[in-house]
């Protein structure tokens, strides 16, 4: 099948494409890499009248690091990031999980906005952001305003960010000597959307926290685990899966559907939870 007609918009600044997107309202969307959209287009799953092209925006572009943070613009393309010693040095665990974003083809196109505003629940970066407690700068025609990444995630494909607004790029408190990343995935092949999957983080400070993804309708926290993986590992014990598991089900409530049941994706997420619990605690063993 082909897309549907649409009209094609490309302008070259921020500005330029709010106004385009306020010119044509709801018709408009929004196009960055174009990895999930036009195959969504080429299906007729969503059919916009109007495609407003955001790729040559420079200001979408950049890695800027400070002392304490590292901003990444929306535009930046996965395999961009994978090859950023910036990223590898100061966010580690995005550059564990990236790997795990599709294939190569893609990774070359897809951006970190694009998969952040269009958050399915099974993807590795709105699980990082979480983690990580990113910041999202969204912008629109009436100025700026930044949403964390625990407000930005709303539900299945939906987030924060509104009808004439754009995604303008991320802020990732950066990591600090000590901190712990974890990232691990089920996937029937390489390269697919996670069954379930694990983006962690063991703090300095010995806090954990866990963000799961594919195990609901968004990317989740789960803090009665984390606080029983906490406490486990403080003590230097592993935590015994059956409390893993009971903790989760606590914290998820995972769908079931062709590729998995929930008992099963909770029982993935536990293995997943046992398998950060045993790194962190053979990097406690001098
Ligand atoms: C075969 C295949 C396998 C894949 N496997 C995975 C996988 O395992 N894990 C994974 O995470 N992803 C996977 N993807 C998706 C890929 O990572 C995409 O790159 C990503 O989801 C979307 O990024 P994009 O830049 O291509 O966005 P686009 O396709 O251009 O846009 C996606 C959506 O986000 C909106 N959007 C994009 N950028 C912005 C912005 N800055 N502000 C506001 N709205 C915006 C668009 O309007 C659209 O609704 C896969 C894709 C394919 C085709």
């Amino acid at each position: 099948m082909k897309p549907a007609a649409f009209a094609y918009l490309r302008p070259d600044s921020i500005r330029g494409a709010l106004e385009a997107l306020a010119r044509h309202g709801p018709d408009a969307r929004v196009l960055a890499g174009g990895q999930s959209l036009m195959p969504m287009m080429a299906l007729r799953v969503a059919q916009p009248a109007v495609l407003v092209d955001i790729g040559r925006i420079q200001q979408l572009r950049g890695i800027h690091a400070t002392p304490s943070s590292v901003q990444i613009g929306a535009l930046m393309r996965h395999a961009e990031l994978l090859g950023s010693a910036v990223v590898a040095e100061r966010l580690p665990l995005l550059t564990l999980a990236l790997p795990h974003v599709a294939h190569a083809a893609i990774r070359n196109r897809g951006t970190l906005g694009g998969s952040l505003a269009l958050a399915d629940p099974a993807a590795e970066m709105p699980a990082c952001a979480l983690a990580l407690d990113a910041v999202m700068h969204i912008a629109g025609q009436a100025g700026r305003r930044s949403v964390a990444a625990s407000d930005f995630f709303q539900g299945l494909y939906t987030t924060a960010v509104q009808d004439g607004e754009i995604l303008a790029s991320v802020e990732f408190p950066a990591a600090i000597p000590g901190d712990k990343p974890f990232f691990d995935e089920v996937s029937r092949r390489r390269g697919d959307y996670a069954i379930a999957g694990l983006a962690a983080v063991r703090k300095a400070k010995h806090e954990v926290r866990l963000a799961l993804l594919g195990c609901g309708d968004r990317p989740q926290r789960a803090p009665k685990t984390e606080s029983l993986v906490a406490e486990a590992l403080n003590r230097g014990q592993q935590p015994v899966r059956s409390d893993i598991r009971d903790a989760l089900r606590a914290d998820i409530d995972p769908p079931s559907d062709l590729q998995a049941d929930a008992d099963t994706r909770l029982h993935l997420a536990a293995v997943l939870v046992e398998r950060a619990s045993k790194s962190w605690l053979k990097g406690d063993t001098p």
